[in-house]
């Protein structure tokens, strides 16, 4: 790679080069590029703003870059938001009075959005219409103003505290899945091109099976063994330079954090592995609910380690095999 290029894709700003900026440059979930395929191609036909999209889905596996891959390929500007962002119902409707016709509105975090504020945005996405109450007391007044046809491009790592209201006026909702190993392979491959980084084929293999599924950890996890190639090794990242790497940043090969070894020693040794509610998880692990239930549990239950019953978190056998501990009053 350009000696200049390389020096000018620092750290911080390494992120944004490796986002995928065309369609062909988005590695796998096929299923949900031919739905916007579809989606697109219909409202370019009839000339219309795209119908509003929700994405849902655990952070980091591309929900962001979709919806500029959307407004790119509509032609469309984004404007970016997200649900923590947005205080005062005054800043939603500063947002929808300023949108261009036909832009893009991406709302990041939809679940987190205050609920009063929520209601400004059901009668601009079914109608248009923006309602204000100008004053207050008595004198108060509605003013309905009109907007332009524009498309909300929401996403969320939380669908179930959506509310029903919200999710209802979507015109499609695409959930995104974990990436296969052979996807995370090809982003990984594709990312090391980018930042000129040497791999060998067992390099690929180990930070694949580590990066819990996800291309924003796989890219991480690149950015962390190529700093450990370059000053323990000679800059190439093979596979034992990557087993290095993750011991270094203890993350062990099925890409477990201490954070989600605990969490499952934590059901085996206090609670019989399980089956324990999540709120008495919570307490035992000194975590809040919202972050076992986001973070921690979606990857260990792709990997069959955990299970949410009626009854509450239940360890399984493939976790004591990968831990190697003895399931308690069990025979293996
Ligand atoms: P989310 O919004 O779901 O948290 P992002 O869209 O921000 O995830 O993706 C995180 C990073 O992962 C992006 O910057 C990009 O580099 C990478 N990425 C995500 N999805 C893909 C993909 N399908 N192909 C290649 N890289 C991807």
């Amino acid at each position: 790679m350009n000696e200049e290029i390389k020096k000018n894709i620092d750290d911080t700003n390494v992120d944004q080069v490796l986002r995928p900026a065309a369609w062909d440059e988005y590695v796998g979930q096929e299923k949900i590029k031919d739905n916007l395929r579809v989606i697109i191609d219909a409202a370019q036909k009839r000339g219309e703003a795209m119908d509003h999209i929700l994405f849902s889905g655990p952070a980091g596996l591309g929900k962001t870059t979709l919806a500029f891959l959307v407004a790119k390929e509509m032609g469309a500007p984004v404007r970016t938001t997200s649900g923590p962002a947005l205080e005062k119902m005054g800043d939603m409707a500063a947002i929808l009075t300023n949108l261009e016709p036909g832009e893009v509105l991406f709302i990041d975090e939809a679940h987190r959005i205050n609920r009063l504020i929520e209601e400004v945005l059901y009668p601009a996405m079914e109608m248009r219409k923006l309602h204000l109450v100008i004053g207050k007391g008595p004198s108060a007044r509605t003013l309905t103003l009109d907007l332009p046809p524009f498309t909300l491009v929401a996403a969320t790592t939380r669908e179930n505290l959506l509310s029903h209201p919200l999710r209802s006026r979507f015109g499609a909702i695409l959930r995104l899945d974990y990436y296969t190993e052979d996807n995370i392979k090809k982003i990984l491959e594709r990312s090391s091109k980018i930042l000129g980084i040497e791999m060998a084929p067992e390099g690929v293999e180990v930070l694949a099976r580590a990066a819990r599924a996800t291309p924003r950890i796989a890219n991480r996890l690149l950015k962390r063994a190529r700093d450990y190639a370059e000053i323990h090794g000679t800059g190439m990242i093979d596979g034992s330079i990557a087993k290095k790497a993750l011991e270094m940043l203890d993350v062990d090969e099925a890409g477990l954090e201490p954070s989600d070894r605990k969490l499952l020693l934590t059901i085996v040794e206090k609670f019989g592995g399980g089956p324990v509610g999540v709120n008495t998880l919570a307490a035992a692990l000194n975590e809040e609910k919202g972050v076992i239930e986001d973070i921690y549990e979606p990857y260990l239950m792709s990997l069959g380690f955990l299970q949410r019953t009626s009854a509450g978190r239940m360890v399984l056998p493939p976790a004591y095999e990968h831990l190697k501990i003895k399931k308690p009053g069990g025979l293996l």
